[in-house]
């Protein structure tokens, strides 16, 4: 009655392929958890500022125009691994 039993290594072999496939599983998990969030979402844009302001590369010269931001006075962008200058409001 004893082979009708399933061997120690079998039982092993099962226990550890249950193990695997749960660590998997876990993991995969963690990956699409890791995909579907990987920044924070943006307030909705009721909660956006309009804003209208203009900045200057201090390096290269570049100039851009900053319409939204979560506040009124955002920090300003890097250019050029810098801080931007802010140049004026622009109505
Ligand atoms: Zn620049």
């Amino acid at each position: 009655m004893i082979a009708a039993l399933p061997s120690f290594g079998a039982t092993l072999w099962f226990l550890g392929g249950v193990v695997l496939f749960r660590f998997i599983w876990k993991v995969g998990l963690g990956m699409l958890r890791g995909m579907s969030s990987p920044l924070p979402a943006p307030p909705p844009t009721g909660e956006m500022r309009r804003i209208n302001v203009r900045y200057r590369c201090g390096v290269c010269g570049v100039e851009l125009r900053m319409v939204m931001a979560p506040d009124e006075d955002p920090p300003p962008p890097r250019h050029c691994l810098e801080d931007m200058d802010l140049v004026a409001p622009v109505d």
